[in-house]
């Protein structure tokens, strides 16, 4: 295996964070609600009984890049909304995670996702309201793009992969 430095990581990881999107946006978005006219905006992310978004750690690097951008008041609330949901949901990482679920704590009233034009989860960039099961993106290809994620993460870090909820890899 071919190692990669994390700068470098990160590069390929948004190249192919960027095509999924594409992919998503053209073949399959087009047939959802949307959510520029959505009368419930956000609640996609704030719901706690929905929301149970893993990442990794080549992901929450990119994530933490994301919000090094933003204004030094924008980026301490951020990381206060990821300890209060650690804290508010009892997030850890023991037993099965995924039944676990949070408010998304990089949601900001006004603005919405924090990292929506970079960094953003695979499940989020997926996501998209359905009235149509049938129209929704296979779940192959999530998964397809999961185990790119997963090689990406080894070349950066040579570890074994941890997917774990978005604000315990957040955590500073
Ligand atoms: S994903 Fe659904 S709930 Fe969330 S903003 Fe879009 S339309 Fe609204
Ligand atoms: S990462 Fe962004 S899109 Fe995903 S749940 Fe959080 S705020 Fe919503």
């Amino acid at each position: 295996m071919k190692f990669l430095s994390e700068k470098r990581a990160l590069e390929k990881l948004h190249k192919l964070k960027s095509e999924y999107r594409e992919t998503i946006t053209d073949s399959y978005e087009h047939r959802a609600k949307s959510c520029l006219t959505c009368d419930t905006k956000g609640a996609c992310c704030l719901d706690a009984h929905f929301v149970n978004v893993h990442i990794t750690r080549l992901e929450a690097a990119a994530i933490r890049k994301t919000l090094s951008n933003l204004p030094g008041d924008r980026q301490a609330e951020a990381y206060r909304r990821v300890e209060d949901s650690i804290e508010k949901y009892d997030l850890t990482d023991e037993g099965d995670t995924f039944a676990r679920t949070y408010a998304c704590p990089l949601f900001e009233a006004g603005t919405g996702c924090l990292v929506h034009h970079e960094g953003k989860p695979l499940p989020c960039i997926s996501h998209a309201c359905y009235e149509n099961k049938d129209d929704l993106p296979p779940d192959e290809l999530q998964i397809g793009m999961e185990s790119k994620v997963e090689t990406l993460n080894r070349r950066a870090y040579g570890e074994s992969i941890h997917w774990r909820p978005l604000p315990l890899w957040l955590r500073r």
